[in-house]
């Protein structure tokens, strides 16, 4: 596994809540969640960028308040997606503990609400103090030892995350050859369903931002017709568009802070159907001329 959080059972957080000494004070968040399940819905994140200081500011930006209006946001939809995958850099600058600390008690209410979150690492992370905040998820049996990858295998499409750290808090990334191979192999073997590639970085190189090895990994996945779309943050911009090949390269917005003025903050929510998948951008301000956005993608032919 990548580093995934589990749904949270309600009794076992208010036994911890009460063990520490916390009270009861969340109240709504722990209402049962009734809503129905879309098992092809999924909330889509990247680059939440939380700091230990929940109060800190970037680029104008709240990072602290940006994720919890997100999880607010996923949690009001009327059917509830099958989970949450924030496609890294989830700690501020350079991944300390107490921004792990911080990220993963903002991620405890979707959790709560039903929801399993997958994680992927982003430049702004550290893998092993992210690991020293959950020892727990660390111990897990995972196909690489290093790097956080993983195949998910759902009724619609079968999810390859990758790991493209590099090195903290240096801007491009890298899978290197270890993780490549176990992406052909896996991709080898699940041949039978529309697959989904999703990383940090950005495909391509220009100057210092994007993926290293971007050539070995389309190598890779373009003659393997069952992979149908790139998904990854790192740019904080918003964009879908589509490689020669036709895999859809899909630039999730950032959850926190915009380099360039005017474009937006939020997240995507993802139906994914047997033909294609529909994304629909949901902005952290609702006022933005963006949010709602809709972008229907047809899958390559197999
Ligand atoms: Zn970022």
């Amino acid at each position: 596994m990548p580093i995934y959080l589990p749904p949270l059972s309600r009794r076992r957080f208010l036994a911890k809540l009460a063990g520490a000494g916390a009270g009861l004070a969340l109240g709504a968040e722990l209402l049962a969640d009734t809503r129905p399940v879309a098992d092809n819905c999924w909330a889509l994140l990247s680059d939440t960028h939380i700091a230990a200081d929940r109060r800190r500011i970037a680029r104008g930006v709240n990072m602290t308040e940006h994720l919890d209006q997100v999880s607010r946001q996923v949690l009001q939809l009327p059917q509830r997606p099958a989970g949450v995958v924030v496609t890294g850099d989830c700690a501020f600058n350079s991944g300390q503990v107490g921004d792990y600390r911080v990220f993963t008690s903002l991620l405890e209410p979707m959790r709560l609400g039903g929801m399993p979150v997958h994680l992927t690492l982003g430049n702004h992370d550290s893998r092993r103090r992210f690991w020293e905040v959950l020892p727990e998820e660390k111990r897990a049996k995972r196909p690489l030892s290093d790097r956080q990858v993983a195949f998910l295998s759902f009724p619609t499409a079968n999810w390859f995350i990758l790991d493209s750290l590099e090195k903290t808090d240096s801007t491009p990334g890298l899978l290197g050859q270890e993780q490549l191979h176990w992406l052909a192999r896996a991709l080898d073997a699940h041949k039978e369903k529309p697959a989904l590639v999703l990383l940090h970085h950005n495909p391509g190189i220009t100057g210092n931002l994007g993926l290293k090895d971007s050539v070995a990994l389309f190598d890779i996945i373009r003659p393997r017709r069952q992979v149908k779309a790139y998904i990854f943050g790192h740019t904080h911009v918003w964009r879908v568009t589509q490689d020669d090949s036709g895999i859809h390269l899909v630039n999730l917005p950032p959850v926190a802070y915009v380099f360039e003025k005017g474009e937006p903050s939020g997240w995507v929510n993802a139906t994914i159907e047997n033909t294609g998948m529909r994304l629909e951008l949901r902005c952290i301000d609702p006022l933005h001329n963006a949010h709602g956005q809709k972008v229907d993608l047809r899958w390559r032919e197999a």
